[in-house]
């Protein structure tokens, strides 16, 4: 399995880019570890496909390279690279068994047939589809396709990563879990490099160690899913990670004051912000407090979904959504208080730190 880094790629799909715009791929440039389990989530259009089949060779960069283990691999086949994958419709052959699916990548290498049948066998006990060997693939459901198409991947033991393209949209809602789950016991079994494009933001945070996300282009933070809750680093990230997302509000900031409607809040640290630069204040819904002590907010609308509800509210002109406790109390006269710890300034929708 392979370290991959990307150093400074750029993509426009145009022959000549006239501008910034004109790049599907801004700049990206990281490090992504040996064995790491790496989830590109973005809306639609951001670019994790584009990125993705870069990696994987299908795609040569406009600019920029890649490198595996430290060796340039920029202008290398998918094959050369050494990269399964696993697309969102499973590529396999539907008039061959399930045997000889799995069979046919160490056929094409040319291994010894003990060893295809000895690796065959291990694979298809460790994709759950022991004692369909001999099923040709077509009668098979989706899901079981998909496990085909990983156990392609693994039954080769020597790919540099494997990469899954949206691998669970067309997998019924019942399976999704347990093909998740499988994924990641054998990801924690091999080690292997994963590179995983998804929307699903609960599909990225139970999956991956590292979430990649992705926005108009670029990668605007690479994180542990705590990371991504507490601290994001753009104001995206904010309001596409959580459910309501972050509430971003604009903000005059005067050294550790900050002040919203001509309410004052206390920092817990004196932003450290550029002369001009717009600024903004985000606090999670679940931060926000609703009593009857701190700043006036109406009341639009409230969501009660079981276990808690969703407030929204309009506070200093804005919009704001609030989480309240199943059986907390919504006063007739409401008031709100910000947690100062969880409080994160934005200039320029860039998170900001200390002075
Ligand atoms: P989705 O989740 O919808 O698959 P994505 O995040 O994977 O989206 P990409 O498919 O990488 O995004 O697309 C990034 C940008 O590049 C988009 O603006 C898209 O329209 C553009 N694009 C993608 N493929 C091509 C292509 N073959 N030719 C021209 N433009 C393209």
């Amino acid at each position: 399995m392979a370290r991959i880094n990307l150093n400074h790629i750029r993509h426009a799909y145009g022959a000549k880019p006239k501008s910034e715009n004109d790049y599907a791929l801004k700049e990206v440039h990281h490090e992504w570890n040996d064995g790491g389990a790496y989830a590109l989530l973005g809306p639609s259009g951001c670019g994790k496909t584009t990125l993705l089949n870069i990696i994987s060779g299908l795609i040569n960069p406009s600019e920029g390279e890649i490198l595996f283990d430290g060796k340039d691999v920029t202008h290398l086949s998918t094959q050369e690279r050494n990269i399964a994958q696993v697309f969102q419709f499973p590529v396999i052959y539907d008039t061959m068994t399930v045997y000889d699916n799995l069979a046919f990548p160490l056929r094409n290498r040319h291994v010894p047939e003990a060893e295809v049948d000895r690796r065959v066998k291990e694979t298809i006990e460790m994709i759950g589809l022991g004692g369909w060997a001999k099923k040709t693939a077509r009668g098979l459901t989706a899901d079981q396709k998909q496990k085909i198409s990983l156990g392609r991947g693994l039954v080769r033991n020597d790919v540099s990563a494997i990469l899954f393209d949206e691998p669970l949209t067309v997998i019924d809602p019942e399976m999704k879990w347990v093909l998740r789950s499988q994924i990641k016991r054998l990801h924690k079994q091999f080690g292997f490099t994963m590179v995983y494009v998804t929307h699903d933001q609960t599909e990225a945070l139970t999956f991956a160690d590292k979430v990649v996300v992705m926005y108009d282009g670029q990668i605007v933070q690479i994180g542990t899913p705590a990371e991504l809750f507490e601290r994001p680093r753009h104001t995206f990230v904010g309001y596409f990670i959580g459910s309501p997302g972050m509430n971003v509000l604009p903000v005059k900031l005067d050294g550790g004051t900050a002040t919203i409607g001509g309410e004052q809040l206390g920092l817990t640290f004196q932003p450290k912000v550029k002369a001009g630069a717009k600024t903004e204040l985000g606090i999670r819904p679940e931060f926000v407090s609703l009593g009857r002590e701190g700043m006036p907010v109406a009341i639009t609308k409230v969501e009660d979904i079981g276990r808690h509800k969703i407030v929204r509210a309009r506070f200093a002109d804005q919009p704001i959504s609030i989480i309240v406790d199943e059986d907390g109390e919504i006063p007739a006269e409401p008031r709100v208080t910000f947690d100062p710890k969880a409080i994160n300034i934005y200039a320029d929708s860039w998170r900001v730190g200390e002075e």
